[in-house]
């Protein structure tokens, strides 16, 4: 049971009870969460987080939520939100010092655009490739988030995470990123990371920033509510491919259609529900399995659904 005058006492955030979480997702999905916390600032997310362990109160983590699919029926315990309060962004040390000198130290909320503009401007070669991913830096990490044959691990020196109601420093090693996944505890909590980079030319990131949002907004639905790649790349195959050819490309349920402009994401048409998503979902990943004999993985993390609904999602 949630004390919630004993959690007011510990924490300086916004706190709302029984919260729409399709206002907090990209897909514009997502039924109420018990309560619903924005930290201020890390200490806030610290309290936070102790208190509901000390509770035995159960917690999940939300960025901007451009990679999730929340149940109708809402999340239960408590959903924290990194996005609004986390944000400072800072670079230690000049452009000349070697190169271990020079940090980029970023917080879980920063948006991953508005970082990719702080390396541009300073010169700061490597992440102008992840232009145009609406994520925070904690989703980013926790999700190693990439395109173009990048990703964010490939520059990051140290993660700092809130485990075991205590701060910790995690090295890139130990974080252990694989494609589309990072090997951080379940519980962990992303606060912020240091990245380092090598210089590079303001103008030719520019141009390279261009190019990839260029391309994105000619490749993929963004007229339309979605959450970004719905499996990942089998490779050295491309699920997009597998789908169309499968036939599926443009097949709607309900108000969920698999987007005719890139058949590995999934549109809300309108007013769609979760379940609508999650039977296209398990379609595809039926019919690629009998046509292609793929077994498709999921990148978008489901959330609030009970196991029975899950089956013919994971495997
Ligand atoms: C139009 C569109 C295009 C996209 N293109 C790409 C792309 O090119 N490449 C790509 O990799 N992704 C892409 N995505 C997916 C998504 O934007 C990324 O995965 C992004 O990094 C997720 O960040 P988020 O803050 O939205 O995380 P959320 O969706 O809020 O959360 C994702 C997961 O991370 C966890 N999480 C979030 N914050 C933290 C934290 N601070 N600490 C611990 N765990 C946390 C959540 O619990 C959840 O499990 C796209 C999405 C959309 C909608």
């Amino acid at each position: 049971m949630l004390r919630l005058d004993e959690l007011q006492n510990n924490f300086k955030g916004k706190l709302a009870l029984n919260e729409m979480m399709s206002k907090h997702t990209s897909f514009c999905i997502g039924g109420p969460a018990d309560l619903y916390a924005e930290p201020n600032d890390k200490n806030d997310s610290l309290a936070l987080l102790s208190f509901l362990q000390e509770q035995n109160i159960s917690f999940t983590i939300l960025g901007n939520g451009s990679n999730v699919l929340i149940s109708d029926d809402g999340l239960r315990g408590v959903v924290i939100n990194l996005e609004s309060g986390m944000n400072t962004i800072s670079y230690e040390n000049a452009k000349h010092p070697p190169l271990e000198d020079n940090f980029v130290i970023v917080e879980s909320g920063v948006m991953l655009n508005r970082f990719v503009d702080f390396c541009i401007q300073r010169e700061l070669k490597g992440v102008e490739m992840l232009a145009g991913i609406p994520g925070t830096i904690g989703g980013a990490i926790r999700m190693n988030a990439g395109a173009h044959g990048g990703e964010i691990s490939d520059f990051i020196f140290d993660v700092e995470v809130i485990r075991e109601k205590q701060f910790q420093t995690i090295s890139k090693e130990e974080a252990q990123f694989k494609y589309r996944s990072s090997g951080l505890r379940k519980d962990d909590v992303v606060v912020g990371a240091r990245f380092q980079f090598p210089m590079g030319n303001k103008e030719e990131m520019i141009v390279m920033r261009k190019e990839m949002l260029k391309k994105r907004n000619a490749t993929q639905p963004l007229d339309l509510p979605n959450s970004g790649s719905v499996f990942k790349n089998p490779k050295p195959q491309y699920a997009a491919k597998l789908i169309e050819e499968c036939g599926i490309k443009g097949m709607r349920i309900g108000n969920a259609a698999i987007s005719e402009k890139h058949a590995n994401f999934i549109v809300n048409l309108g007013g769609a529900k979760a379940n609508d998503v999650l039977s296209l979902m398990k379609l595809a990943k039926k019919t690629v399995k009998e046509k292609c004999n793929v077994d498709l993985e999921l990148e978008v993390k489901l959330m609030g659904f009970r196991e029975e609904e899950l089956v013919g999602v994971y495997s």
